[in-house]
Formats: structure tokens, C-alpha cells, sequence
């Protein structure tokens, strides 16, 4: 493949559990999902930090068990929410990581690394996963790559949309925009149909269950225009949870069977997690599976099995909340059930046998489409948007426009706590919308307006997202100063919000990251960045060492591979040499600063080659 600029904006499917990164290719005219360096298309969002490096992808994921309390997974469900939400407090008590309040209530990861604790924002965690996708597209292409769109569960209230582009721009990366992950699943889609089918306008209703979030999505196709009709979904539901009711079940089961308690044990729940989650996999295919766990807790093992029927009982209620969400887009969307044409399965979890066949009882006995990869769909959806925005710089792209809509109502509190909606959910973005609100004291010199987004009529019910003030306003009996509130949705989804009287401001923002930190942010994960490479120098110079330790003492071992024609003073300067590189070796096995050290060694290793080379040439 050549370099060049081909493929330069990519599509990254930041998921829960799984990344995915995607690229257009204009050669090709088609999407290439790409493989990481294990050879997988998905990257578990995981990363680990230990006494001498950061690991990030499958290689954070395969040491979980060993260092539990520094690898980091789930952070999807920490961005933009503030550490006091009930829903992080629940989800802690299962993270083995530990995760404390930060200014704001900000909530800040705690990981021990190079010996010293870290205090890491949720967007930096994301920031490093993005960087890995980065990495793994840019040796695919090889070529630099700058821009890209990101995914998000449609779900995503505003502060964790802003949340994401910031991990994007700490990771170094232009994002050109944020996209719903059921849009990009049904570009994916719908590109598919388009080249199998005709032009005639499709009902396409996405079902997007994935490790953390669960998004639906009624979308309208027709020629080249994608409009969503309405969404609806729960940015706190997925695998994840019924891993977790599963881990539950077995903590007790382990409880009364041996009288042990492993919920206050990090180690001991990860790995019964990952049984766990193993187990929830082959029930998909099988009726029963078992979960086995050598040595689980002080030395006790763990087996037992589990059937379908009994996992299906343990998630039933979160099973049946799926549809109820799908009936609720449907009302949104003023569709009937039989006009859907087409039901798509996106998201792991959309295997999972009992809710299909809920999904399928819903659908009247409609057959759910499964011709896409719900792993790669949205990676390839987010691609093919990337080289749309790309503008002119793409050859080849397909001819399409995506509309989307908002998916919450966004509104500010009012006279009586009551939540006033200026821009009603499922409205198609961007938009903007203007409001006139009244003072409602006499001489009022202040209004402070606080902007909400949520259903709840009762405006504290729902996600404050800011506030501000505006001031200087002339003293007037009440009711009679007018203010113009108006709320602009950008195409992200992300919402700016400015009152018009003296003066105006942009809603106040405390849960985002602020320019200066971001910059920090930036700063450091420049630093990781250059640590992960000198990590990388010193793991390649000390394999060249223990190498060259292997052969020298192999070749003195079996004296007829020595060449006899080396001096007894040469024979006993590769002895030394030999016990200089073990010592040199062993200290850099227990201490982390030695780079420099190893590698003025090796420069001197150079200049002994030549002894070297006339050990091993034993005909001369
Ligand atoms: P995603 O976020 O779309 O990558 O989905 C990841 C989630 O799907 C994880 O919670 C996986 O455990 C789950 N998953 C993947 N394959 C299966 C399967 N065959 N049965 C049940 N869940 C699955």
C-alpha cells in the first residue's frame, strides 16, 4: 500500500469495552476495518499502568488479573459525569481501579505508576485509547493521520459529547465531528442495501446493544439521505451490566459455599469477571456453560456452571427495559411497529439469544438483520463520514447526507422549578431556537439561568448542564424586561446557549475541562507518550543484550564453536564481558532509569564485534 494522503481522516468506534478504527479507501472505493498488531479488528479499551510502563489495548487487557487496581476499563461510563451520580457509586463497587472526587466533582482514576499515584481525568484514559487506534491506522497506512470522527451513544448528553472531543484533542487529534453510533451503523447498512436495492424509501430501526450503552434508532433511508426520525436509549446499559449480575450471583454462590467473601477483592473479582464474561459469551450458542476459577480466594477454587434459562432471569428486567425503549422511539417517531422494514442488530450484545427473540416477538415475527458485523459496523460508518467531510481531498465516497436529531429535550428552570423546553428532544440538528423569558421580581437587577436537558417537568429532576447570570438589568416592575434565551445545537450534538438584554454569555460549563487544563492534559500525554518510547528503547536494547549474553555464553559452553585461533587473553575478555552484560542486565531488570547507561553498553558492545565476529567464525 502506498503512502501518501490517501485515507488520511479515519472513523474510531471509541467503545466501553472494544474500539474499532476504520478508513475510507478512495482506491478501493470501499472501507477497510483495520487490524491491530495482534491481528484483531477491535482493541479492548483497556489500559494499564505498571512499575515501568503504560499498556494500552490487548496488552493491558491480557495482564488485568496480575494488576487489577491499574487497569482501566469502562471509563466510557465516567465521561462527563460527575462522581457524586448514583450510577458511578453503583459502578464502582465492581471496578477493582479506584476512583475518587476531583475539583467540581469531576470523578479522577487512581493508578499507581513507575512506583508514584496518578490522578487521571476519564478523558485521559480515553485520550490514550484513542492514541492506540491512532497508531494502529497510521502503521496500517503508513502515513501520519490527523482527523477524525468519533462515536458516540446517541444517548451522550452534552457534557459527555464535550468530554469526548476533548480525550480526541488530547490524543492529538482533529476531530472533525461527533457521530451517533446508530447513524454510523446504518450508513453501514444502508450502503449495503444501497448496492443490493432500489431507490424506494426503507423504515430502518437500529438496535444498538453494546458493552456499556444501548442505543435504538428509527431512520428513514431514501436515495442518498439518511434522516433519523427519533432515538431513544440508556447511555448506562449493556454487557457490562449483565456481566455484573452475573459476578453477583456467583459472589454469593461462592459465599454460601465456602464462606468467603471476595466482594471486597479486587483480583478475585476481576478474574471472576472475566469468567464470567466468558461464560455470558457461549450461552449465547449453548444452553449451559461453566464458570471455573483455579484458586479464586485464599487458595480456594471455584466451579460451577450456569444455565441460559438462569442467566436470561438474572437480566430479564434489563432485557424487557430494551423494549420498552424500542416502543418508546417508535411513539417518538409516530410509527407503527409494521411500517419498520428493516430491524438492524448493532453491538455485542445484540447476540444474546433471549433478546432477540423479544426483539423479534416486538417486531411481529420480523426477522432481525445480522448481515453486518455489529463489532465493525459503526468504525465502518464513522470511516465513510470522515471522508465525507473530508470535502474534496476524497475520490470515490458514496453519495449520502445524514441528518440527526437531538435526543433530549433542553430547556432552563423557570418560575416554580418547572423545566421550560426550548428545544424538544428528537429534533433535528443543528438548530437554533430563541425563547423570551420574563424578570418576575420588581426591580430584578440579576437573572441567573440554569440549563437543563431530561424529561422531567420539574426542572431539578434533570441534568443541570450550567448555568450563568445575567446582570445589569434596569430597574422595571416584574414582567415587564424581556430576555432572549436562545440555544444553538451544533452538529456534534453540543449545545451553546446565550441570553440577549445587557449582556450575553455562554453557559457556564464546570464538568468540561478548561482550555488551560486541556493544554496540560495535552502536555502530558506528550509525556506518556515519550516515557512509552523510551519504555520501548530500553525493552528492544536489553532483548539485544540478553541475546547477545545467550550466544556468547552458548559459544564458550561448546568450545568447538569458538574459533581456536582466539587468545586465551581474548577467551577470558568475553568472559568478563559476558559477566559485565548479566550484571548490566540484572540492574536494569529492578531499576527503570538506566537507559542511558544501557545504551552507551551497547554502543561499546559495537566496537567488541569484531572479537566477536572472529569467535564465531571457528573455520578461519
Ligand atoms: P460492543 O460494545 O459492541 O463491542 O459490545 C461488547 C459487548 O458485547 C461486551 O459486553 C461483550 O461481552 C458482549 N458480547 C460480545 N459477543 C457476545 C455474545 N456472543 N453473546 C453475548 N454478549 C456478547
Amino acid at each position: 500500500m502506498g503512502k501518501g494522503d490517501e485515507g488520511r481522516a479515519i472513523g474510531i468506534d471509541l467503545g466501553t469495552t472494544y474500539s474499532c478504527v476504520a478508513v475510507w479507501r478512495e482506491q478501493h472505493g470501499r472501507v477497510d476495518v483495520i487490524h491491530n498488531e495482534q491481528g484483531n479488528k477491535i482493541t479492548p479499551s483497556y489500559v494499564a499502568f505498571t512499575d515501568d510502563h503504560r499498556l494500552i489495548g490487548d496488552a493491558a487487557k491480557n495482564q488485568a488479573a496480575l494488576n487489577p487496581e491499574n487497569t482501566i476499563f469502562d471509563v466510557k461510563r465516567l465521561m462527563g459525569r460527575n462522581y457524586s451520580n448514583p450510577i458511578i457509586k453503583n459502578d464502582m463497587k465492581l471496578w477493582p481501579f479506584k476512583v475518587t472526587a476531583g475539583a467540581n466533582d469531576k470523578p479522577m482514576i487512581v493508578v499507581k505508576y513507575k512506583g508514584k499515584q496518578l490522578h487521571l481525568y476519564a478523558e485521559e484514559i480515553s485520550s490514550m485509547v484513542l492514541s492506540k487506534m491512532l497508531e494502529i491506522a497510521e502503521a496500517y497506512l503508513e502515513s501520519a493521520v490527523k482527523n477524525a470522527v468519533i462515536t458516540v451513544p446517541a444517548y451522550f448528553s452534552d457534557s459527555q459529547r464535550k468530554a469526548t472531543i476533548d480525550a480526541g484533542v488530547i490524543a492529538g487529534l482533529n476531530v472533525m465531528q461527533i457521530i451517533n453510533e446508530h447513524t454510523a451503523a446504518a450508513i453501514a447498512y444502508g450502503l449495503d442495501k444501497r448496492s443490493t436495492n432500489c431507490k424506494e424509501k426503507r423504515n430502518i430501526f437500529i438496535f444498538d446493544l453494546g458493552g456499556g450503552t444501548f442505543d435504538v434508532c428509527l431512520l428513514t433511508i431514501q436515495g442518498k439521505e439518511f434522516k433519523v426520525k427519533a432515538t431513544a436509549g440508556n447511555t448506562h446499559l449493556g454487557g457490562e451490566d449483565f456481566d455484573n449480575r452475573m459476578v453477583n450471583y456467583f459472589v454469593e454462590e461462592f459465599r454460601r459455599k465456602s464462606k468467603l467473601d471476595i466482594s471486597g477483592n479486587p483480583k478475585a473479582l476481576r478474574r471472576l469477571r472475566s469468567a464470567c464474561e466468558r461464560a455470558k459469551r457461549a450461552l449465547s450458542w449453548s444452553s449451559c456453560t461453566t464458570v471455573e476459577v483455579d484458586g479464586l480466594f485464599q487458595s480456594t477454587d471455584f466451579c460451577s456452571s450456569i444455565t441460559r434459562a438462569r442467566f436470561e432471569e438474572l437480566n430479564m428486567d434489563m432485557f424487557r427495559e430494551c423494549i420498552e425503549t424500542v416502543d418508546r422511539c417508535l411513539n417518538d417517531a409516530k410509527m407503527d411497529r409494521s411500517k419498520v422494514h428493516d430491524v438492524v442488530l448493532v453491538g455485542g450484545s445484540s447476540r444474546i439469544p433471549k433478546v432477540q427473540e423479544l426483539l423479534e416477538e416486538f417486531f411481529k415475527g420480523k426477522n432481525l438483520c445480522k448481515s453486518i458485523n455489529p463489532d465493525e459496523a459503526v468504525a465502518y460508518g464513522a470511516a465513510v463520514q470522515a471522508a465525507l467531510l473530508s470535502g474534496g481531498g476524497m475520490k470515490n465516497v458514496p453519495n449520502l447526507v445524514v441528518s440527526e436529531v437531538t435526543p433530549l429535550s433542553l430547556g432552563i428552570f423557570t418560575v416554580g422549578g418547572i423545566m421550560s423546553v426550548v428545544i424538544p428532544r428528537n429534533t433535528t440538528i443543528p438548530v437554533k431556537k430563541t425563547k423570551a423569558y420574563c424578570t418576575n421580581e420588581d426591580n430584578q437587577p440579576n437573572v441567573l439561568i440554569d440549563v437543563y436537558e431530561g424529561e422531567r417537568a420539574r426542572a431539578s429532576d434533570n441534568n443541570l448542564l450550567g448555568s450563568f447570570t445575567i446582570s445589569g438589568i434596569p430597574p422595571a416592575p416584574r414582567g415587564s424586561q424581556s430576555l432572549d434565551v436562545s440555544f444553538a445545537i451544533d452538529a456534534n450534538g453540543i449545545l451553546t446557549v446565550s441570553a440577549e438584554m445587557k449582556s450575553a454569555g455562554s453557559k457556564n460549563d464546570k464538568k468540561r475541562l478548561s482550555t488551560k487544563e486541556i493544554k496540560k492534559l495535552i502536555r502530558e500525554a506528550e509525556n506518556f507518550r515519550a516515557e512509552d518510547e523510551k519504555f520501548l528503547r530500553k525493552a528492544n536494547l536489553m532483548n539485544a543484550l540478553e541475546d547477545y549474553i545467550y550466544k556468547m555464553k552458548n559459544a564458550l559452553k561448546n568450545d568447538c564453536y569458538v574459533n581456536p585461533k582466539l587468545c586465551s587473553e581474548e577467551k577470558k575478555k568475553i568472559s568478563s564481558e559476558i559477566t559485565r552484560a548479566t550484571n548490566l542486565l540484572d540492574v536494569c531488570n529492578n531499576q527503570p532509569h538506566v537507559l542511558e547507561e544501557l545504551a552507551d553498553y551497547m554502543k561499546e558492545l559495537d566496537s567488541l564485534f569484531e572479537l566477536f565476529q572472529r569467535m564465531h567464525c571457528r573455520q578461519d
